[in-house]
């Protein structure tokens, strides 16, 4: 896979506001926030898109999920609810190919998400 803008921010080439690390993850604010609260949690594995996660990857994917709560938890949005999504390939409106959760809350958010 090709070295995606996340690559740089996980080896620290980038900066980012980083909320959480360990082994596995990364969680950093989005730098074009579409919610008042917006972070994204990101493997630190290099996974293009969500159709290329493999069976051994599903504990790290769960993972995100995890270490999106614990953020979400500690901003004050956790109990008001928050939208999780991961966007896939062109349809889903996905620009960077490195699979990230992205966490939107702050706000009620609308659904359906398509106009
Ligand atoms: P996608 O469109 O792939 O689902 O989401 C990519 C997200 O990454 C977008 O919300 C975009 O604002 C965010 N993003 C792109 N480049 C950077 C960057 O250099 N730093 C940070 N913090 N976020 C970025």
């Amino acid at each position: 896979m090709s070295d995606t803008i996340f690559s740089k921010i996980i080896s620290k080439e980038i900066p980012a506001e980083i909320l959480y690390e360990d082994e596995h993850a990364l969680a950093f604010s989005d730098i074009s926030p579409q919610a008042p609260v917006h972070f994204l949690v990101i493997p630190k594995k290099p996974i293009a898109t969500i159709n290329d996660i493999q069976p051994e990857d599903t504990s790290l994917v769960g993972h995100l999920y995890w270490v999106a709560a614990q953020i979400a938890k500690q901003k004050g949005v956790a109990e008001d609810g928050y939208r999780a999504v991961m966007n896939c390939n062109e349809y889903g409106g996905q620009t960077v190919y490195h699979i990230h959760l992205h966490i939107l809350a702050g706000k009620p958010l609308g659904w359906p998400p398509y106009q």
